[in-house]
């Protein structure tokens, strides 16, 4: 692997860092120190403006085909999930925050929590907001908002890996979570079986959207920058209906090991 000169990691800051891939998004350097997978260099604001507005044409948001809003059954397991191992969520504070179109927002809020959104990109938000989700551009608006700015849950699903600056935004979002309160975060697994058979052409790499990709090592290290200390893997079971028995067992079995699509964890302030 060449190695990249003058880049440091964004996360460590280590000086370990090789070129890994090559795609026709960019190339993707690797920390050895930290594990992190970065776009090297990161793409301007200029082209990421025209990306996330080519993804949210109004016409792929009526049919719900922009490939920014995960499968409404993988949602619902999620929120089911949540609303189990956490006690109910009926009444709870829950920000989600990169809310897209909002349907995770109203699976939450069907469950009975005071639901609030954050969603950057206009067309995304005003159909969030059609869906009697309070929806802001950012926590800017948010704060200076009258709404309660304390949260008992904030969710990053898929979110966290187009974040310019990650760990600046955990670290604001757990001044806003409740002294009990948790963060969950899912995102790509950087060391799930798929990416490690397709390397180079893993689908993740594809969206020039994403600047980074982590593993359970990276997402440690993002969420200790932030000041967040306890965190722990989850291993819910998510299945797809779709599947056969075989396909569902195996992916139970890639959950277990680690190696399934997702790195999934729950982040808190305190120690329980
Ligand atoms: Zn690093």
């Amino acid at each position: 692997m060449p190695t990249v000169k003058n880049v440091r990691c964004p996360l460590c800051a280590s000086k370990k860092v090789k070129l890994r891939f090559f795609t026709p998004a960019g190339d993707i350097a690797l920390c050895q120190n930290c594990t992190l997978l970065f776009r090297s260099p990161q793409p301007s604001q200029e082209m990421l403006e025209i990306f996330y507005r080519s993804k949210y044409t109004s016409s792929r948001i009526e049919r719900r085909k922009t490939s920014m809003a995960s499968p409404l059954e993988v949602l619902n397991q999620i929120i089911n999930h949540l609303d189990k191992d956490f006690g109910l969520l009926k009444g709870k504070r829950l920000l989600d925050y990169g809310c897209s179109l909002g349907d995770f927002a109203v699976l939450a809020k069907e469950k009975g929590a005071k639901v609030t959104g954050i969603e950057l990109d206009d067309g995304a938000r005003y159909e969030a907001k059609n869906k009697d989700i309070d929806v802001f551009k950012d926590l800017r608006e948010l704060k200076s908002s009258n709404s309660d700015n304390k949260f008992d849950i904030i969710t990053l699903l898929q979110v966290i890996e187009h974040l310019r600056k990650p760990w600046v935004d955990l670290e604001e979002l757990s001044g806003l979570l409740d002294k009990d309160g948790i963060i969950f975060i899912s995102t790509p697994n950087a060391t799930g079986l798929n990416a490690r058979v397709t390397g180079g052409r893993w689908r993740e790499f594809k969206s020039p959207g994403h600047l980074y990709w982590f593993t359970y090592e990276s997402i440690n290290q993002v969420c200790k920058k932030a000041g967040i200390v306890y965190v722990s893997q989850v291993y819910w079971r998510i299945t797809h209906t779709k599947y056969g028995y075989m396909r569902r067992f195996f992916q139970r079995l890639l959950q277990v090991l680690r190696l399934s699509g997702s790195v999934m964890i729950i982040a808190r302030k305190t120690e329980i």
